[in-house]
């Protein structure tokens, strides 16, 4: 087993090449965007994995800020005909959010590796309903 990156930048180029948080070397996705069940190299279970909405919500803003100035820049400075607009920002954004995706969903997983983070856990301290959380209503009827 190699080392976990410890790095930004080694996070980055995991997430980059789509591959193992912990050795780099194994896939992280089985399918486009569906994460395998462990490292093919050194067996990292990637059930920590869990980066919800995060890729899309990154990537959508990003790509779409991009391309949206891209376009307004273009628009005003060259006057270009619509259907050349609709012909090329569609295109232009489909394409960057889709090849933008794996990258950010892998470096999000890594993140997630380096820093060890997980849903939070609840436990509960006991008395709910006793002068804890919640009015205890029971009492005026039993008394
Ligand atoms: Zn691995």
């Amino acid at each position: 087993m190699e080392s976990a990156p410890s790095t930004v930048q080694s996070t980055i180029l995991a997430g980059l090449r789509c591959r193992c948080p912990r050795c780099g070397q194994g896939k992280l996705f089985k399918g486009f965007l569906t994460l395998a069940p462990n490292c093919d190299r050194c067996g990292l279970d990637y059930g920590f994995a869990d980066p919800a909405d995060g890729p899309a919500f990154f990537v959508m803003s990003g790509v779409g800020m991009a391309v949206i100035a891209i376009w307004a820049w273009t628009a005003v400075a060259f006057s270009p005909p619509i259907w050349l607009q609709f012909a090329t920002v569609f295109p232009a954004l489909i394409a960057g959010c889709l090849l933008s995706l794996r990258p950010v969903k892998a470096w999000l997983v890594a993140e997630q590796y380096v820093h060890k983070a997980e849903e939070a856990r609840w436990a509960s301290i006991g008395g709910h309903g006793e002068g804890g959380f919640t009015w205890d209503r029971r009492r005026p009827s039993d008394g």
